[in-house]
């Protein structure tokens, strides 16, 4: 790693600690038939550990200039594949399918960038690829929103966006001092175990759009949220009492509903032509 300069714009925080590599690996529990997708191979600190434990690695960086400290690292794992690119811009199934053909329990282990956070969990939720885990370091709030339930300060349309998809857990928390350049913020150690059954994509968009108009305006009442759907007074009236049926109370706030719930009140809403 010598002489190499980390760029924070990359969010570049490599972690160095041996002991949390090997609690992830632990964590990750795979096999010689695993394949594994890591997101930001930086200066393969995990890499090495995950080619140890796993059939193939495909890796994905957007820094050019590690290369050659890869070519050093990786030279004894002929299982691993770089693929250099921003993984945003990339056809991530046309990528996986032609680096890791046929490929098996697919697992993803990735010390994300975190200024893209958001944007990576999208792409692997969206992706159509039904993985055997995604396993994830986060930044530590980050962690506790999406793994957040109802009726908490950190619930928000992230929990229950990932929530549509899987079942999130958050893992064990990752002190700074285990990177280096240390980050301002603790991490963590998240696990995203996909829904067996996925909802079609357009089912998800229509209940996020339901959840994003819940969610404008948190202090508000969720019935004084909806009211933007409409600017007729009488199914304004009729958004309140269909609030009240549904939850026996029209007072209700976005952060109290659970994704179920949400479910419902959508179905109500486009029963009632208010949707
Ligand atoms: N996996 C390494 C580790 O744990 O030490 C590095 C993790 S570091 C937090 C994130 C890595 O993602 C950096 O190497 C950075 O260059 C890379 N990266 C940032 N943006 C990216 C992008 N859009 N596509 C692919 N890699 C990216």
């Amino acid at each position: 790693m010598n002489k190499f300069k980390t760029k924070k714009s990359l969010g570049q925080n490599f972690l160095e600690s041996s002991q949390t590599i090997e609690k992830i690996i632990k964590l990750a529990n795979l096999t010689s038939d695993s394949d594994v997708i890591e997101i930001g191979v930086g200066s393969a600190n995990l890499t090495t550990y995950l080619a140890q434990s796993a059939k193939r690695v495909l890796g994905f960086e957007i820094d050019t200039s590690l290369m050659p400290i890869l070519e050093r690292k990786l030279n004894d794992f002929p299982n691993v594949y770089i693929t250099f690119g921003d993984v945003l811009k990339l056809d991530l199934k046309e990528e996986i399918n032609s680096k890791l053909a046929n490929f098996e329990n697919l697992t993803v282990v990735a010390n994300i960038p975190y200024y893209i956070t958001s944007p990576i969990i999208h792409l692997l939720l969206e992706s159509g690829i039904s993985f055997k885990n995604i396993i994830l370091m986060v930044q530590k709030e980050v962690a506790q929103r999406i793994t957040a339930k109802p009726n908490t300060s950190e619930y928000s349309t992230l929990s229950i966006y990932v929530q549509e998809f899987c079942d999130p857990k958050l893992e064990f928390i990752v002190d700074k001092s285990n990177f280096s350049p240390a980050p301002k913020v603790d991490s963590a150690m998240i696990t995203l175990r996909q829904h067996l059954n996925q909802k079609p994509l357009t089912d998800v968009e229509s209940e996020m759009k339901l959840v994003q108009l819940a969610f404008s305006n948190r202090r508000k009442q969720l019935k004084n949220n909806l009211f933007n759907l409409t600017s007729d007074p009488k199914k304004k009236e009729q958004i309140s009492l269909l609030i009240e049926e549904l939850f026996g109370n029209s007072k209700i706030r976005a952060q109290e509903l659970s994704l179920m719930e949400y479910r419902k009140l959508l179905s109500k809403l486009r029963e009632n032509g208010l949707w």
